[in-house]
């Protein structure tokens, strides 16, 4: 699905990204761990395309072609879909409308015939449903006056109507009760097949128990210092992220 080589990336001059080698394949799900400021966020946001970051060196080959080379328009046609650490409000756009102009842009990008609005209330009703997300969010501004719950579910919902072929979870699971956590985990493994893959970014392993990842990365000051499988994010939990540098530095 995607491979990433010795990827640099600064932020306003300053280096984030120190060479990032990751490869993930088609169906699998992998977890990002590590401490704050680490650079898991900038990882997230230069794969989905946001600006303000500058490659300085490396590559990243999504579908087998060059994911920097293009927009992040064309990076969500393709599937690419970043649920974000902190979810924008945009006051005065209809959720509902914003979500038929993803599904159909990406249709209309495939060969694929848009859908019509009864076709299209159909497939946000299902969805809605799976995420257990009241009706009354649907026609409201996006984001606009959710609780900070509300919008990382929003976000899932999102998710799970453009069906992406790359889902990032920027730290999703922050700030959600237990029951939030559950949905989340729901919307994620309803996602699960063969042909995509899932990056969550997280803290905690507490999502984990929902959703079991193939591969945990540690990442510590830009660098991916760790990977190991799903009980490793058990032994962070445990034992915290100055072990694994004290290991990457002997
Ligand atoms: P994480 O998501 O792992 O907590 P981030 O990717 O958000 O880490 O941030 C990594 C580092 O990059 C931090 O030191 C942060 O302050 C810095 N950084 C991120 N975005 C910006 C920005 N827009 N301007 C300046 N520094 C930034
Ligand atoms: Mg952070
Ligand atoms: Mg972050």
């Amino acid at each position: 699905m995607i491979k990433i080589e010795n990827l640099h990336v600064s932020v306003g001059g300053k280096e984030i990204l120190k060479g990032i080698n990751l490869e993930i394949g088609a169906g699998e799900v992998h977890a990002i761990m590590g401490p704050n400021g680490s650079g898991k966020s900038t990882l997230s946001n230069v794969i989905a395309g946001r600006d303000g970051y500058e490659v300085t060196k490396g590559t990243i080959i999504y579908k087998g072609k060059d994911l920097l080379e293009m927009r992040p328009e064309e990076r969500a046609w393709e599937g690419v879909f970043l649920a974000f650490q902190y979810p924008v409000e945009i006051p005065g756009v209809n959720n509902t409308y914003l979500l038929k102009a993803g599904v159909n842009a990406r249709r209309k990008h495939q060969g694929e015939q848009e859908l019509d609005a009864m076709e299209f209330m159909q497939l946000v009703k299902e969805k809605a449903k799976l995420v257990e997300l009241d009706q009354s969010f649907l026609s409201r501004g996006v984001n606009e006056g959710f609780s900070g719950g509300e919008k990382k579910r929003n976000e899932i919902f999102q998710m799970a109507v453009l069906e992406p072929s790359l889902a990032l979870l920027d730290e999703t699971d922050s700030g959600l009760d237990i029951d939030a956590l559950r949905i989340v985990a729901k919307g994620v493994n309803t996602l699960r097949a063969p042909d995509r893959s899932v990056v969550m970014v997280t803290h905690y392993q507490r999502l984990l128990d929902y959703i079991k990842p193939d591969v945990v990365h540690v990442l510590v000051n830009g660098q991916i210092l760790k990977t190991g499988d799903a009980s490793l994010a058990l032994e962070l939990e445990e034992r915290g992220y100055d072990w694994v540098r004290e290991e990457a530095a002997a």
